[in-house]
């Protein structure tokens, strides 16, 4: 990787100009950014959300992550049970609205769980309405490139735009940029992965021209690819397809005749596991990428009944990035946790979904039967910097552990008990760190996120 200047700090005597000053900033318009803002400016606070592209949605939007997973408790016979529901709070008021739009369609079966496919537009519609209809403003097209802080007590960003630098100052701000770029800039510890090596990036695609029904009386009723599909791409491999992973996740959308591809394995072209933070590495990410979903959308075409006639849609406006940085936090979400669902007083997020670890040719999946495990709050309280708290991904996770928790049901999660935290930080006049994860736990159940 190339050398870069990643610690970009000022102290509070910094004079670029200043474009606002807010009570909480968001980092981040993902799902983990989005519920951080509404409830912040639902509350009352001057709110300010801050994010480099032109809509919201993050991963779930940009990256076609296409459904949202984590809301319901996996069971043995997805195919002859009805689905029951272990998450509510923000997650379940976005899936209301959602519904009222028609954006998703009924929960699918998913190995031993259920997901709910959702319609990309009409999440950062429904998103937008919600953020700014709770009072809070959108920044977009702005990156953030810094942040101003007194020793460890942090008093705003630094944003870059097309007309030039500028300065924000919060009381609170909310890190949900999935990446931990705040913890970043400020010089703070974090991990990446296990050891450095982080879950594969995916490029997500839409096919059209499906015979939808043709293709599920072939496919079956579970979204998890069938073994005879692994062994036709076997077969196409040997007349030179390529097809690097062999488990593959398809959905139906919202719209006829169309599947969601969760296809894709990113690796560079030499074979090497990509970092996305690293330029070069996104750049190859993405032109693999593009490569790899022709492949992909060809195979099913040739192999695949109900594919005949299916040609790509649309492929999702950037690689779909699902581990980069964590946090190092006052407490941490463990491998063991999630293995023995664990439950604790102080947990702010149930999380009921399957350690889904993306490496190697086919996806390791840890199942949660009847079960969940529980988030604490200390998991997103970075161990240093006061007035920071980050929502989202890049909480204090172990590997496997994350590739559990980063899910969009629980990024809401995340991001409903940080905008509570901002909140009573700023009129308790509390640290957030000496908040306690028992009393945000209340404020999140006197908002319907039936944690007891
Ligand atoms: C390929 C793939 C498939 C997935 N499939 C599913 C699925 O089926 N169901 C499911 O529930 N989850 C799925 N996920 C996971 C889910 O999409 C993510 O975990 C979730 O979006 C994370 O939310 P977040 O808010 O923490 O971060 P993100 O979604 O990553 O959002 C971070 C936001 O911050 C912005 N940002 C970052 N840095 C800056 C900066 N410096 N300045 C300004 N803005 C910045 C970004 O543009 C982005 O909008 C998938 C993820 C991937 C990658």
């Amino acid at each position: 990787m190339k050398t870069y200047k990643s610690i970009i700090t000022f102290d509070s005597s910094c004079d670029l100009p200043i474009y606002d000053e807010v009570d909480v900033l968001v980092c981040g318009g993902g799902p983990a950014g989005v519920a951080a803002a509404e409830t912040s400016a639902r509350h009352g606070n001057k709110t300010l959300l801050v994010e480099r592209l032109g809509f919201l949605g993050g991963a779930a939007v940009a990256g076609y992550s296409g459904t949202i997973c984590g809301m319901y408790y996996g069971c043995d016979n997805p195919l002859d049970e009805e689905p029951k529901q272990c998450v509510y709070g923000w997650t379940d008021k976005f899936y209301q609205e959602m519904k009222k739009c028609n954006a998703v369609t009924k929960p699918q079966p998913y190995g031993k769980t259920f997901l709910v496919p959702f319609d990309p537009q009409m999440w950062k519609e429904v998103a937008e309405n919600m953020v700014v209809g709770a009072g809070a403003k959108i920044l977009y097209h702005t990156n953030i490139i810094g942040v101003i802080k007194d020793e460890d007590v942090f008093k705003g960003i630094v944003i870059d735009t097309k007309s030039g630098m500028a300065q924000i100052r919060s009381k609170i701000i909310i890190d949900s940029t999935g990446d931990a770029d705040i913890i970043y800039r400020a010089g703070y510890d974090y991990t990446m992965g296990n050891n450095g090596s982080i879950q594969n990036p995916t490029m997500i695609f839409r096919l059209g021209g499906v015979d939808t029904k043709k293709f599920f009386d072939y496919w079956g009723e579970d979204r998890i690819s069938p073994d005879k599909v692994s062994e036709a791409m076997k077969e196409a491999i040997s007349k030179g397809a390529n097809l690097p992973r062999l488990k593959v996740w398809v959905y139906d959308t919202t719209r006829p005749n169309e599947l969601f591809m969760n296809v894709t394995l990113i690796t560079g072209r030499d074979g090497h596991e990509l970092n996305v933070c690293d330029p070069d590495d996104h750049t190859e990410a993405e032109e693999v990428a593009r490569k790899q979903v022709r492949e992909y959308a060809e195979f099913f075409k040739q192999y695949i009944p109900g594919c005949e006639n299916s040609f790509i849609n649309d492929l999702s406006c950037e690689i779909g990035v699902r581990q980069t940085r964590s946090i190092v936090g006052i407490d941490k979400i463990t491998n063991d946790d999630v293995a023995k669902a664990k439950k604790r007083p102080d947990g702010i997020v149930r999380c009921p979904w399957p350690i889904e670890l993306h490496s190697g040719e086919k996806p390791y999946l840890f199942w949660l039967i009847n079960d969940y495990y529980e988030i604490p709050y200390g998991a997103l309280v970075p161990a240093i910097g006061e007035n920071l708290i980050v929502a989202g991904r890049n909480l204090c996770a172990e590997h496997q552990a994350l590739a559990s928790c980063r899910v969009t049901a629980q990024c809401f999660g995340y991001g409903h008990a940080a905008g509570l935290a901002a909140d009573k930080a700023i009129k308790d006049n509390k640290r957030l760190r000496d908040l306690k994860g028992e009393y945000i736990r209340k404020l999140l159940n006197e908002e319907n996120a039936k944690l007891d």
